[in-house]
């Protein structure tokens, strides 16, 4: 449990941060997630860099006046778009040349770039430009990869570097962030190494030397058996150091956040809980319910009943399935909206027992409460 420092204010963590890819939260304003509780938001330096690009961005003063979102802002590099989303041409020692997924144009990323999109987007925290293996990945490339990885991430803190002595002697403070604040701005390394402890080793050791402002594990849940993302990230979350911000990147389901807490986790971010719930799945206190089934069709009460949300404090089950039938929008607004805050309070809550000593005993009381409710549904 600890503070993070940004240049828009204080993160209490552990912390769940909701995934904004485009600059939003999908289905959700701004201040319905401050009314969630959200700290900290999540944008993604591929996609903004793609659409609308740097240039509009630059020109509103940055990502946070173009969104009008205040608080902080963590982007990831674009790392995981490229090896996933964009249609990738050549992978060299220089960086990673692409084709767009939007339009088909093509695109160099090296790690200074990355910095620099995100130097210009103004985010309040940065991550490095890795290259994310994905599962199953034989040890020869994996390796091959992690090396790559590594010197990439050397890469990007040595330009943060000369960026910043720039900066400082300019008398032109904005000459290349957006915000004018890229001094302020932290920059994570990305731990790699796919599933091979020794590989997962040798990336902290690496990143350590390096030095980076906070810790990322990258490369989890990218299509291994479950026991194996919780062996690696538990693993690797134990060679981080304690006094740094360890970010697990894009996990999970409410029971794996908890269960990544209590291995020493500090940031989270997944899509599953706006995701899931535009296909009406809301995750509460005693499990998960799908509301679009027919036994909600006269269930007069709220989402769940220990929830204070605004979809919770005036609508039903059954109003909401309704909605879905009906395909309104507003139903996946609502249950999108519950998610968030279920997702929040739920961190905010291991985060009061964590000061209370007694984080475990919580930890499995909702576990064990949550999963028997998931059976019974
Ligand atoms: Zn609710």
């Amino acid at each position: 449990m600890g503070k993070l420092i940004t240049a828009h204010g204080e993160i209490n963590t552990p912390v769940f941060m909701p995934v904004g890819t485009q600059g939003t939260v999908k289905a959700i304003s701004n201040d319905e997630l401050l009314e969630c509780g959200a700290e900290i938001m999540l944008g993604n330096a591929y996609h903004l860099n793609l659409r609308p690009g740097l240039e509009i961005i630059r020109k509103a003063g940055g990502l946070h006046k173009f969104i009008g979102w205040k608080g902080p802002i963590l982007t990831d590099s674009g790392g995981y778009q490229v090896f996933s989303l964009a249609k990738l041409r050549k992978l060299s020692e220089e960086g990673a040349e692409f084709s767009s997924h939007i339009d088909g144009s093509r695109h160099f990323i090296t790690p200074e770039k990355a910095v620099e999109i995100q130097e210009i987007l103004g985010s309040d925290i940065m991550m490095t430009f890795d290259e994310c293996v994905h599962y199953p990945a034989a040890r020869d490339y994996a390796e091959q990869s992690l090396n790559l990885t590594t010197k990439w991430a050397k890469r990007s803190k040595d330009f943060l570097h000369n960026t910043q002595y720039a900066i400082h002697n300019t008398p032109n403070h904005s000459l290349r962030s957006g915000s004018g604040q890229a001094n302020a701005q932290l920059l994570f390394g990305i731990v790699q190494g796919s599933t091979y402890p020794d590989l997962r080793k040798r990336a902290v050791e690496e990143l350590l030397s390096i030095g980076f402002d906070g810790y990322a594990i990258g490369g989890v849940s990218v299509g291994e058996p479950q026991n194996l993302i919780h062996e690696i990230s538990s693993y690797t979350a134990s060679l981080l150091p304690e006094n740094s911000p360890r970010y697990l990147m894009g996990m999970g389901t409410p029971v794996d956040m908890m269960e990544a807490i209590s291995n020493g986790m500090d940031m989270f971010d997944c899509v599953v809980p706006t995701r899931n719930g535009r296909n009406g799945q809301a995750f509460t206190w005693n499990g998960e319910l799908q509301l679009r089934n027919s036994e909600y069709k006269e269930d007069f009460s709220s989402i769940d009943k220990d929830c204070g949300c605004m979809a919770c404090r005036k609508y039903t089950r059954a109003y909401i399935r309704h909605l879905f039938n009906a395909e309104e929008i507003l139903g996946l607004r609502l249950v999108s909206l519950h998610n968030i805050h279920f997702y929040v309070k739920l961190i905010q809550k291991s985060r009061q027992a964590i000061k209370d000593d007694c984080f475990e005993s919580f930890r499995l009381e909702f576990a064990g409460k949550y999963i028997t409710t998931k059976r019974t549904v």
